[in-house]
């Protein structure tokens, strides 16, 4: 490696939400950046007009700081190389062009959109790929400066080699190799005088003093171009990696409709931002051993770009909601109950019981399921019976396997004398366990018989934390009535 200083660059387009794989390209630049003791930048790509979205700038910031990316260098922190927004170089791409249009490198191109179509439509019908056909790429200068100054709109084109082969070098895949007859004159300066992707990338790269670039595998086609503008500046290109592509289980594309790739919608649904960072820290590398839990601290010290991998990453949702469960699990209770008190709002608006309203409740309800929840978002749905006076669960949810009605009413019945003898001090989840299964194993009783209708009344779910948990959550006097309520039912 050179002594040139390590820097990456986090480059998004503004389009209204962070896609789940650009959090993973981010989260590689960083890690790259760490790797070397380097520094990462953070560069706004918004000279596609079209799919900009309103107001997205100020969304991709919270979601960076919420992900808690630092950078060095940034639209909102500046630095030595700015501005960092790309619609904020303009002039920055004019002068680069016209250094290119002097030597000839690029050319001005006056082919209307309607002319494009039709040679597109030709081309299809001849099964030949679309590309564009040159044209203007031998117009006279006084051709052009005519056309200029007669007010005809132009585009400004790359010329391509018409002959031979372009090697490029990605740092992971060594070289890849390409026709010249696979290459086509694109667009690197628009008709409303913004640049394309293709070349404010290749200026601004160059210009911020990028050593790696890392981005997704569907720019490689566009490798080739970007190494040869690099050679008609007689600029010395960075470093290429290109990271494998994120597939679905089913080996398709993500895409938006089949389930979620923004980033917010994942934060939104209660997944810890340790748990997306471990997740996509494998999609495309993998630690040596075996041990896949890995904290951003753990994937700095351990990462290394050279061992990334360049097959395609599964995107398994199991797994990351397996990440995800850990990271709650780990978690510090009071830290937990603070996350994921917004989760809990419709559920304690449901109660005017003041005391449902502590934080002592909301701390013991929350613990009730931190050992099982997969997702904060599902806090509500799992815990809103601790927030309702009256259950409403059919009678015989109550029943055990094959258990006769009078015995589950009796049973009842008995768990319910014995919890009236715990005192109000002795209501702790270990001592009411304690009674209660003595009093079975004394008695030579069947657990199931008695601790599943107690668990169903005191929570009207099939599925819930165990009963002793419930009956210390809820309280003496709420579990008696609760189980007196089921009793009713009979
Ligand atoms: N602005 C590009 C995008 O959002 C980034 C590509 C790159 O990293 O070079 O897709």
């Amino acid at each position: 490696m050179s002594n040139k200083k390590v820097r990456t660059r986090f480059a998004p387009s503004p389009t209204g939400f962070l896609h789940i794989g650009s959090l993973r390209t981010a989260l590689f630049a960083h890690l790259l950046a760490k790797e070397f003791d380097g520094e990462m930048i953070l560069r706004l790509e918004d000279t596609d007009q079209k799919r900009y979205v309103e107001g997205s700038e100020e969304k991709l910031y919270n979601t960076l700081d919420r992900l808690g990316f630092k950078f060095d260098e940034g639209p909102r922190i500046g630095g030595d190389y700015g501005p960092y927004i790309q619609s904020q170089r303009k002039k920055i791409y004019n002068k680069y062009i016209k250094r290119l249009l002097d030597e000839q490198k690029v050319y001005h191109c006056f082919c209307s959109p309607e002319r494009l179509q039709k040679m597109r439509e030709k081309q299809q019908a001849e099964k030949l790929s679309p590309r564009y056909d040159r044209c203007c790429r031998n117009l006279s200068a006084e051709e052009v400066v005519k056309k200029i100054n007669s007010g005809e709109k132009f585009v400004v084109r790359q010329k391509m080699p018409l002959e031979g082969e372009v090697i490029v070098n990605d740092e992971l895949r060594g070289e890849i190799k390409f026709q010249a007859s696979e290459l086509e004159d694109h667009v690197l300066i628009k008709s409303d005088g913004m640049p394309t992707y293709q070349f404010a990338l290749i200026v601004d790269d160059h210009l911020m003093e990028i050593s790696h670039v890392i981005r997704g595998e569907e720019w490689i086609p566009s490798f080739p171009k970007n190494i040869l503008l690099y050679k008609d500046f007689g600029w010395e290109p960075p470093k290429f990696i290109h990271i494998p592509l994120t597939l679905n289980k089913g080996g398709g594309k993500l895409s938006k409709r089949q389930g979620d790739v923004a980033v917010e919608d994942y934060l939104k649904k209660g997944y810890l931002v340790e748990a997306l960072i471990n997740f996509c820290a494998l999609l495309g590398w993998h630690p040596k051993g075996d041990n896949e839990i890995l904290t951003l601290d753990d994937l700095e010290k351990m990462f290394k770009y050279k061992n990334m991998n360049t097959s395609p990453a599964i995107f398994d949702i199991e797994k990351l909601d397996y990440f995800n469960g850990y990271y709650i699990r780990k978690m510090d209770l009071d830290k937990l109950v603070e996350i994921i008190n917004p989760y809990l709002a419709n559920n304690i608006k449901k109660t005017s019981d003041k005391n449902k309203q502590t934080d002592e409740f909301i701390r013991n309800v929350v613990s009730t399921e931190q050992e099982r929840l997969k997702k904060l978002s599902e806090i509500g749905e799992l815990t809103e019976f601790f927030f309702v006076d009256k259950l409403n669960y059919p009678k015989d949810m109550l029943i055990w396997k094959k258990q006769k009605d009078e015995d589950c009413k009796k049973n009842l019945e008995i768990i319910k004398n014995i919890l009236e003898k715990i005192s109000e001090n002795e209501w702790t989840k270990k001592s009411i366990e304690n009674i209660i299964i003595k009093y079975l194993k004394d008695n030579d009783l069947k657990v199931g018989d008695y601790l599943w209708p107690t668990r169903v009344a005191l929570t009207g779910k099939k599925q819930s934390p165990g009963p002793f948990e419930v009956a210390f959550v809820l309280g003496k006097e709420e579990s008696l009535e609760k189980i007196q309520d089921a009793v009713d039912l009979f």
